[in-house]
């Protein structure tokens, strides 16, 4: 997708603070950080959203969901963390392409909304 800013991020063309890659994801620094860790893992392949998971493409979620344990470690997240992705206006996702925040590095509220 030529105007998503998360595919010109996997392409190299915006700068990221690039924490794992591998031929299926990309997991970078969010540029404003909501905890102490941070950060975003996405499917190299452009999904807009949650809503857009089918069969066809569900393996990339699987393989994310297999790497985030790895990746959380490598940033030095030790005791827990928080995965969120923001599907549609009411949960105010801001860019589409489907992308899963973890949050880490401290205690985090109860809250979740
Ligand atoms: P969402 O609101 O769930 O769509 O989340 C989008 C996230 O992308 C926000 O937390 C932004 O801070 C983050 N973000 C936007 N642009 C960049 C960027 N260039 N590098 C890193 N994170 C970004
Ligand atoms: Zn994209």
């Amino acid at each position: 997708m030529s105007d998503c800013i998360f595919c010109k991020i996997i392409s190299g063309d915006i700068p990221s603070a690039k924490v794992y890659e591998d031929d299926k994801i990309f997991a970078f620094k969010d540029i404003n950080p909501q905890a102490a860790v941070h950060f975003l893992v996405v499917p190299k392949t452009h999904i807009g959203s949650a809503d857009e998971v089918d069969e066809a493409n569900s393996d990339c979620v699987a393989h994310i969901f297999k790497k985030i344990p790895v990746i959380a470690k490598s940033v030095g997240i030790k005791n827990g963390y928080r995965v969120i992705t923001n599907c549609g206006p009411d949960a105010c996702q801001s860019v589409k392409h489907l992308h899963f925040h973890v949050l880490g590095g401290e205690q985090l509220s109860e809250k979740m909304a």
